[in-house]
């Protein structure tokens, strides 16, 4: 059978793993955590997934937390009123059709390496550079990199047609906490987007202690909201955390006035650039390798959608991998693979874009209607699991108007 291998063993490379390895390939994964690494270290990822992505884990079998893990089951959507504290410009809400899930990858991936090792599949511990690449393309058919933001991605150049950004937009942080209040009515995202400050949001999800809720927030570069440098110890962390909400978003402190850390890994502050990569490596000895997940696309969190695109893009290849049946796995193949990724992906891309800057008058003028147009709403909510539906409204003001004016029709003939 066709030998392959896998460098990372994250939300991209694992179930592509576990995936071929099911049907039979012979596959190796090469990755530089252990799984008592990885459950014991800092959470990475605040991994909100929607339902198209989690059905790819729930048709390879990978979702054995689904009963425990909380449903996130709509998103919220408010923007602070800039001069007058605890009011807002705008609120709304809505339901997903079907639900999202967060499970911390700190559970998610030393489950899915033990699944691995455990059905048969060669998994190897190990920090790979280009001489490991050159041995695994020695000795495998197709050689992925799925290796994150590891340092090793930078191999792959910089696609700048598609990268309008080289600095990273956002300070991010990330903060578990156990003792939060519930919204009412439903589980959600809820997403506070604060001008000129930067965004908050916040969901259930399930971590190594149980239930808890991810706080993640965004702040804009030098801003009020980018102090994590000084916040040294997990306690500061959290007290920083809770002073940003008490500063700017008073309802959201309301909620969070009983809230512990999960545990004392449960933060995490940084940043990085968002960036697409052209997904071809040629090494020094010519052979190629084909770049998977955030190692190709790298999006800022604000939309939540990191995890999910590393799933559709697993997909994608699974099912091009197993089309492809004996033939080789040339550049020209794993070329057209990704383009048929990006034919999806580019939208994911532009919505995140276009969210890192002060929003356009069309954007606002549709975030500020779908208060008063549930379905609107429903649609802004649901397109977190299908960015393209967003689109061309999103991107085309004259597009966004004619749509906006639709739905008011539609509305009023109700
Ligand atoms: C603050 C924050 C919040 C986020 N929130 C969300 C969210 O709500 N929803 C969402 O969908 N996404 C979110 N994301 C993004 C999401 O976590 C990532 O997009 C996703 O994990 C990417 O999967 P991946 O497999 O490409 O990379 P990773 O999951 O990072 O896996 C990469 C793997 O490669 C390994 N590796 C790296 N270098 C090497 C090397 N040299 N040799 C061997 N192995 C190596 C790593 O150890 C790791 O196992 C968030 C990210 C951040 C930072």
């Amino acid at each position: 059978m066709r030998r392959i291998a896998i460098v990372g063993g994250g939300q991209a490379g694992l179930p592509l793993a576990l995936g071929l390895l099911d049907k039979g390939y012979q596959v190796t994964v090469v990755t530089n955590r252990t799984p008592d690494d990885v459950c014991n270290g800092r959470v990475m990822s605040s991994q909100c997934m929607f339902d198209s992505s989690l059905q790819f884990e729930r048709d390879l079998e990978l979702n054995p937390w689904e009963t425990q893990c909380p449903p996130v089951e709509g998103i919220g959507f408010v923007v602070p009123h800039p001069k007058i504290f605890d009011e807002k410009v705008i609120e709304w809400s809505a339901r997903l059709d079907k639900y999202a899930q967060s499970v911390d990858q700190r559970i998610k991936m030393p489950f899915w390496m033990e699944q691995f090792a455990s059905r048969g599949g060669n998994l190897v511990i190990d920090d790979v550079g280009i001489i490991e690449l050159e041995r695994l393309a020695d000795s495998h058919e197709l050689v992925i990199l799925a290796g994150g933001k590891g340092e090793i991605v930078k191999l792959l150049e910089r696609d700048i047609s598609r990268s309008p950004y080289d600095k990273p937009q956002r300070a991010l942080a990330l903060t578990y906490v156990n003792g939060m209040l519930p919204t009412p009515e439903y589980s959600r995202v809820s997403f506070n987007l604060i001008p000129g400050v930067g965004e908050y949001f916040v969901f259930p999800a399930l971590t190594l202690n149980g239930p808890c809720d991810i706080m993640v927030f965004e702040g804009i570069p030098g801003g009020v909201m980018d102090g994590w440098r000084e916040a040294r110890t997990p306690q500061k962390h959290l007290a920083y955390s809770k002073q940003i909400l008490k500063t700017f978003l008073p309802w959201e402190a309301e909620r969070c006035k009983q809230v512990e850390l999960t545990d004392a890994n449960g933060i995490l502050a940084g940043c990085f650039a968002p960036v697409v990569r052209k997904p071809v490596l040629t090494l020094p000895s010519g052979q190629q390798i084909f770049g998977l997940g955030d190692t190709v696309v790298t999006n800022d969190p604000l939309t939540g959608q990191g995890s999910n695109n590393a799933t559709k893009a697993c997909k994608v290849y699974y099912e091009a991998i197993l089309a492809r049946g004996d033939k080789p796995f040339t550049a020209e193949w794993m070329n057209d693979t990704f383009e048929t990724f990006w034919k999806y992906a580019h939208y994911v891309v532009e919505w995140t874009n276009s969210l890192l800057v002060p929003p356009e008058p069309h954007i606002l003028h549709l975030l500020g209607a779908a208060q008063q147009l549930p379905a609107l709403a429903s649609t802004i909510a649901n397109a977190f699991n299908h960015p393209p539906v967003l689109f061309p409204w999103w991107k085309d003001s004259q597009a966004c108007e004619e749509y906006i004016q639709s739905q008011t029709i539609q509305k009023a003939s109700a």
